[in-house]
């Protein structure tokens, strides 16, 4: 049997009156709900304010506090940075010796100075040779003194400075007094003692006086100028500046600068003076002799050259010059007439280590025998380095001769002769003048007899000379009494007998 579907069960039903709050409070249930997203936004906001703000507060704290703790490192640490400075700075400008301002800080104020000042530059006389024997300690005590007396003796200085080892500047703005490098020296004089000793220092100053145009470079080198004249002059002195002693420094360059240009624009030429055989007058050797004559201007003698191109080390491309341009000229005379040639070297040149090489090219470029060439150096350059006495005795095992220039002038002893490279000797003209009284020369002949050297003697320029000479036995000579140098032209002329010996005398 089918049953019937029951009904539904139907809710309990309400009251009218139930239904209505029913619906009040559902609407307002469903407002509410409908209003806690926004109030939770609105709620989270408040926290989130509140949070921050209480965030915020606590790191303006930490901030606070570190920012505290930083100034105060920062303080701390921009101390510590000035310290430093200031100590590189000490450093950087103040002799650690002596605690006097130091080259920097000299030059800097001389740099600085307008209109002008006045620099005293000293230099103690004998400090290395103390400091030497008594040790560095020592020596830096006694600089110490030094600087303390320095300071006594001159309280008015804008600047005292140690610029250098044993070198003390003190420098004024604008005039100093007269007597301050007096003052100066006088304080020095007194003995010090240091390491248990006495000892006894001098000092020499130069004093510029200078304008506010001049560069503190300049001013140091004036200063330097007159510095050394006065120890040149004999030590404890004062120089004082004056354009004359610049003259000589611009000159020097003035002719460096001339002689480079004169280098590359072929402005040298070589002169011969012959050698003569004292027996009978022949002509036995040239001497080749360098001459520079600047277009438009003065020749300019070797004596004031030569020293400038040693000192810039030019002396080494021009000797190299010499040797090629006198080997090539002499290889006629050598093959018509027998006639060697002598070469002066230079030390500077000599010290190459390419010398024997470059000797022997020149030799070969020329086709002159080796046996034909003597190579002139003066005693000191062969005294004084083992390497160069070595070069030249390898050239004299290929038949080159060596001769010492200017024979007793250089180095006292006489003991190295036996041992070095050496065949001829060329006497110097100071004791050929001194000829009549002859011990000396005398003694010099006998000495290079005893050691199978020749000799030539120098700058023979009357016949009481020569013939003095021959009757000492000396067997050549050269001199204006025979020829002066002349060109390669008038050596032709002397050689083939167009012009008598004696002829060039007035050159
Ligand atoms: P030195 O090698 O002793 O040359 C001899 C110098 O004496 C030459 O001077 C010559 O002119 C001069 N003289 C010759 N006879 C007489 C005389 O009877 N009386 C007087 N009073 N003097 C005389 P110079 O030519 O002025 O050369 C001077 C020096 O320059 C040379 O002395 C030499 O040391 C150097 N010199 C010259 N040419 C060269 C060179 O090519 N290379 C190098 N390294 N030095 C050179
Ligand atoms: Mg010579
Ligand atoms: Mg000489």
């Amino acid at each position: 049997m089918r049953r019937k579907p029951s009904p539904r069960p139907r809710r309990p039903g309400l009251a009218g009156r139930e239904r209505a709050l029913l619906v009040a409070v559902s609407v307002s249930g469903a407002a509410f709900l409908a209003a806690v997203p926004s109030m939770i936004r609105q709620f989270s906001s408040v926290l989130a304010g509140a949070v921050a703000l209480v965030a915020a507060g606590v790191a303006v704290a930490l901030v606070l506090r570190r920012s505290r703790r930083l100034a105060r490192s920062l303080a701390r640490s921009s101390a510590r940075r000035r310290g430093l400075e200031r100590a590189l700075r000490e450093r950087a400008t103040r002799d650690p010796v002596t605690g006097l301002a130091n080259r920097a800080l000299l030059t800097g104020l001389l740099a600085g100075i307008r209109p002008g000042l006045t620099v005293v530059l000293l230099d103690l006389d004998g400090f290395k040779e103390i400091n030497d024997e008594l040790g560095h300690q020592a020596g830096d005590a006694l600089l110490v003194q030094v600087a303390g007396r320095l300071r006594a003796a001159l309280p008015d200085a804008d600047l005292l400075a140690r610029p250098g080892d044993d070198e003390f500047a003190a420098v004024w703005r604008g005039s100093a007094p007269a007597d301050a490098a007096e003052r100066a020296l006088a304080r020095l004089r007194p003995p010090y003692q240091v390491g248990g000793r006495q000892v006894h220092l001098t000092g020499s100053a130069g004093v510029v006086v200078a304008d506010g145009q001049r560069t503190s470079a300049e001013v140091l080198r004036d200063a330097d100028l007159a510095l050394d004249a006065a120890k040149g002059g004999g030590k404890d002195r004062i120089v004082r500046f004056d354009a004359g002693l610049r003259t000589a420094v611009d000159r020097h360059r003035e002719l460096a600068a001339g002689l480079r240009r004169a280098l590359r624009d072929g402005e040298f030429e070589l002169h011969y003076q012959p050698v003569v055989r004292l027996a009978d007058g022949r002509i036995t050797a040239v001497e080749a002799l360098l001459r520079w004559h600047p277009p438009g201007g003065d020749p300019i003698p070797p004596g004031v050259f030569i020293p400038v191109a040693e000192a810039t080390g030019l002396i080494v491309p021009l000797g190299w010059w010499v040797l090629g341009r006198a080997c090539a000229q002499a290889r006629a005379w050598y093959e018509r007439d027998g006639v060697g040639l002598t070469v002066n070297v230079a030390a500077h040149q000599l010290r190459e280590p390419d010398f024997v090489d470059r000797v022997r090219a020149a030799l070969e470029a020329a086709g002159l025998p080796p046996a034909a060439l003597v190579l002139e150096v003066t005693e000191s350059t062969l005294v004084a380095d083992a390497e160069s006495t070595a070069r030249l005795d390898a050239l004299r095992a290929d038949g080159v001769r060596v001769a010492i220039d200017d024979f007793g002038t250089g180095y006292s002893s006489l003991a190295y002769l036996v041992h070095l490279p050496v065949d001829v000797l060329k006497i110097d003209r100071t004791f050929v003048a001194m000829a009549v009284d002859t011990t000396l020369m005398r003694a010099i002949l006998q000495l290079a007899g005893g050691l199978a050297l020749q000799t030539v003697a120098e700058g023979v320029e009357t016949e009481e000379q020569a013939s003095t000479l021959r009757a000492l036995g000396c067997e050549h000579a050269q001199g204006f009494l025979f020829s002066r140098p002349v060109r390669p032209d008038a050596l032709e002329a002397l050689l083939s007998g167009r012009l008598e010996l004696g002829a060039a005398r007035a050159g």
